[in-house]
C-alpha cells in the first residue's frame, strides 16, 4: 500500500495532535472519543489514522502496520525504541517521571541508610536506570495502573510516577521527591517506510517540523 498510516492513541495524544497533521493538511474525519472506529479516514485518500492504546504505538510503527506514530518518551523508553527513526520532540503531552513517597516518609535519610525501598512502578526500565545510576538498590514491583495507591495500601515505599500538575499525589497524600526526567511526546517512523515512502513522508514531516519549531 502505498497511503500512510498512523498510529495515535485517544485522549491527549490525539487532541494535541490535530494541529500538527492540520499544519501538514491532514484533518481526520472522526473523533476517536465519540467514534467506536479503530480506523479513520481523513481529508485525504493517502492517509489514515489507526486508533491504538498509548503503549501499542511504537510497536504498530516497528512492525510497519503504521508508517508514523505519536508516543511519549516514556512510552518509547519502556519499549526501546527498536526499528524506530526518532526524528522530532513534539513537545505535546509534557509531564515528569518523578519518584514519590508518602508525607510522612524520610525518603534521603532512607536512601541514605542503604534501606532497600519496594518500588511500584509502571515504568520498569526507567525506575531501574535510575536507581541503578544513584547506586540504590530497589525491588521494583510492576503494576499497570494507579501507582499512587501502592503505598497507601502497604505495597510499596515508593512509586515512579508520571506527574503534571501534583493534584493526583497531593488527593492521596503522598510527595515528589525526586525528578527522573521531563517527559513529552515522539513522533516515530518506521524505518523502511521512511525509505519506501519517502515522496509521500517527506512533505508532512516536513510541516510538522516547521510547525513544531515555529
Ligand atoms: P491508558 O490511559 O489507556 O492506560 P496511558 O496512560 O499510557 O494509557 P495516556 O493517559 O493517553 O495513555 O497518556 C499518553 C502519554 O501522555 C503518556 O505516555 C505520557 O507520555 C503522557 N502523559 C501521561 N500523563 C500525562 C499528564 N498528566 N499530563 C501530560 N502528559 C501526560
Ligand atoms: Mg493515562
Amino acid at each position: 500500500m502505498n497511503g500512510i498510516t498512523i498510529a495515535l492513541s485517544k485522549g491527549r495524544i490525539f487532541e494535541e495532535t490535530l494541529p500538527l497533521l492540520a499544519a501538514a493538511g491532514i484533518v481526520p474525519l472522526e473523533d476517536p472519543e465519540t467514534s467506536r472506529k479503530l480506523i479513520i479516514e481523513t481529508n485525504r485518500a493517502d492517509v489514515r489514522v489507526v486508533i491504538v492504546r498509548a503503549t501499542d504505538a511504537p510497536t504498530y510503527v516497528q512492525y510497519g502496520a503504521a508508517d508514523i506514530g505519536v508516543v511519549g518518551k516514556d512510552v518509547l523508553l519502556e519499549h526501546g525504541g527498536d526499528g524506530l527513526y526518532q526524528p522530532l520532540d513534539l513537545k505535546i503531552a509534557k509531564c515528569r517521571m518523578m519518584v514519590a513517597v508518602p508525607a510522612g516518609l524520610d525518603y534521603a535519610n532512607a536512601v541514605r541508610q542503604g534501606a532497600r525501598l519496594k518500588v511500584a512502578t509502571k515504568y520498569i526500565s526507567i525506575a531501574r536506570e535510575h536507581f541503578a545510576a544513584k547506586g540504590v538498590h530497589v525491588d521494583l514491583i510492576k503494576l499497570y495502573g494507579s501507582m499512587e495507591l501502592a503505598p497507601l495500601a502497604g505495597l510499596a515505599d515508593a512509586i515512579v510516577d508520571l506527574v503534571s500538575t501534583g493534584s493526583t499525589l497531593k488527593a492521596n497524600n503522598l510527595v515528589a521527591v525526586e525528578h527522573i526526567m521531563d517527559i513529552s511526546s515522539r513522533l516515530i517512523v518506521n524505518q523502511a517506510a521512511l525509505k519506501l515512502k519517502r515522496e509521500t513522508l517527506a512533505p508532512i514531516l516536513d510541516a510538522i517540523t516547521r510547525v513544531v519549531e515555529a
